[in-house]
């Protein structure tokens, strides 16, 4: 029996997570189960999986929390600081599944007992960069990749040596609106930014696929993971998702990992890791897809990889800058605040109008985070 906490319990990596432990039950002792303010979904979960301990980051919610868990054996806190302490009871995995920056303290939490840490929360990484990577070498802690593309190219490492890499090739299904002009992108709502074609996804992951600035910030994420040097890193639009990424050798053997557009299938292979487990997705058909097609991205259209590998390039805190601008900004969107188009103007305006001091610890990062913020509200404000 191993034992599990997962950050972001009640989000969708969340529920897939929670859904592959339900079908294993008996392997798993449930430890934390977090969210923001979702309480009585929190409770639910957390009576089911009779967990040690629920928090909500949200203290307005805790009284609907503690009455949810009312007669259970699960204690039930909130807040920051309690985020944090619940990532701190050490698992043996914890599933970093919170949106945004907000999951980067409680997975540097979790980094810091030293044991496995299943990443989706890419903002955390991009935002954190050399902070994170230092922490996980200082705490002997295991950092397994979830989001799809980092998966795959975790698993193609295997078959070789990182000095024998010559590239590396995310792939990205270019969203919704792939194929859209600059004019219909000016006039797209949020309603059809978070329809994405091929997966089912939270609402701010969602947008972020549709401005590619989710192909962005994993351009930042696998530049940490994967130590080859931004110029090795490619993206390529792939609108099937059914190759998740790949890896060229220096003898141009290219590696891929192919499979259903289904979130199990990573999040088994980092719960499993180094074994394998077994999921409810459907194998692949790749007779019944008939063809898989790749075109190179248009960064006319949708600037924000390049934008991003600008971010990558400065170092520093320019991707701490990049991922705050770009949350406000998607935040802003969703409130039908500004166009689709402005989202990835605004993370470079901001990125353009000041410079950050170099993050060297957590709190360097958080501050940078922060000031990031208020730039983008203040800009935005200003329109
Ligand atoms: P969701 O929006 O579905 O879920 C987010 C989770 O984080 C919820 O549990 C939510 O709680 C919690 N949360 C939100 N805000 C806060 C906060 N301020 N403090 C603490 N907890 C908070 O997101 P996803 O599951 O889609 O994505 C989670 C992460 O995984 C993201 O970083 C995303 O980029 C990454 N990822 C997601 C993929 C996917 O397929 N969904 C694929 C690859 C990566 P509540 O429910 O109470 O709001």
């Amino acid at each position: 029996m191993r034992s599990i906490s997962i950050l972001g319990a009640t989000g969708s990596i969340g529920a897939s997570t929670l859904d592959l432990i339900r079908r294993d039950r008996e392997q798993w002792r449930v430890v934390a189960l977090t969210a923001n303010c979702q309480a009585s979904q929190l409770a639910e979960l957390a009576r089911e999986f009779d967990a040690e301990v629920a928090v909500v980051a949200d203290e307005s919610c805790l009284p609907a929390l503690r009455d949810g868990l009312q007669r259970s054996g699960t204690e039930a806190a909130a807040g920051a600081q309690a985020l944090c302490e619940a990532a701190a009871r050490g698992a043996d995995v914890t599933v970093a599944a919170i949106v945004g920056c907000a999951g980067l303290a409680p997975t540097m939490a979790a980094i810091q007992q030293g044991r496995v840490v299943a990443l989706a929360n890419k903002e955390a990484l991009v935002s954190a960069g050399n902070v994170m990577t230092a922490a996980v070498a200082q705490h002997g802690a295991t950092l397994l990749p979830v989001d799809s593309e980092h998966n795959a190219i975790f698993q193609c490492l295997q078959a070789g040596e990182i000095a024998d890499v010559r590239s590396i090739t995310l792939t990205a299904s270019g969203g919704p609106f792939r194929t859209w002009t600059l004019e219909q992108l000016a006039r797209a709502t949020p309603k059809q930014a978070v329809a994405h074609p091929n997966w089912d996804m939270g609402a701010k992951i969602s947008v972020d696929s549709a401005t590619m600035m989710n192909k962005g910030l994993e351009l930042i994420e696998a530049h940490h993971l994967f130590p080859v040097g931004l110029d090795r890193l490619n993206i390529i639009i792939h609108p099937q998702s059914v190759v998740h990424s790949m890896v060229e050798y220096r003898d141009r053997s290219t590696l891929a990992q192919l499979g259903p557009s289904d979130m199990r299938v990573p999040i088994a292979s980092a719960l499993a890791w180094p074994q394998r487990m077994d999921t409810p997705c459907q194998p692949l058909d790749l007779a019944g897809l008939g063809e898989l097609t790749f075109f190179a991205p248009d960064e006319e259209r949708f600037p924000a990889t390049r934008i991003a590998r600008a971010a990558a390039e400065a170092g520093g805190a320019a991707p701490a800058v990049l991922n705050a601008a770009n949350e406000i900004a998607v935040a802003a969107f969703l409130a039908g605040q500004i166009g689709f188009t402005r989202i990835s103007l605004l993370a470079q305006q901001v990125l353009e109008c000041a410079s950050f001091p170099d993050p060297s610890n957590l709190d360097d990062v958080l501050a940078v985070d922060t000031e990031a913020r208020a730039r983008a509200a203040a800009l935005l404000e200003r329109a």
